[in-house]
């Protein structure tokens, strides 16, 4: 049974990986289609897991428009601390079920 400072330390590990993607969103949107796909970290809450999420730039921004929602690969939710809330074959989109804070603590 985990307590919650480490179910909260691991929503900030969701948190640091958008905050990546979202930079590395912003710095290929502007040469990029809105149709062509990049390639995204997951943001489950492993610190460790390398897989890949191919989202277009708009598909990216619509799913983050709501600040409590990540996008991972199928089978990397954790329970403890989200929902899932859309399905697709390639991703999941998870809801946080804890307050979400607004930027990852910095390592
Ligand atoms: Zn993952």
């Amino acid at each position: 049974m985990m307590d919650d400072l480490s179910l909260d330390r691991q929503v900030a590990n969701e948190v640091l990986f958008r905050d990546r993607n979202s930079s590395v969103k912003n710095s290929l949107k502007d040469m990029l289609a809105p149709d062509v796909p990049i390639y995204f970290a997951c943001e489950c809450t492993r610190l460790d897991c390398e897989e890949r999420i191919a989202l277009t730039t708009e598909a990216f921004e619509a799913l983050h428009r709501d600040r409590q929602q990540f996008v991972i690969k199928p089978g990397h939710e954790t329970l403890a601390v989200e929902n899932v809330v859309d399905t697709t074959p390639d991703y999941y989109v998870v809801r946080k079920s804890r307050p979400v804070p607004e930027a990852g603590e910095p390592e």
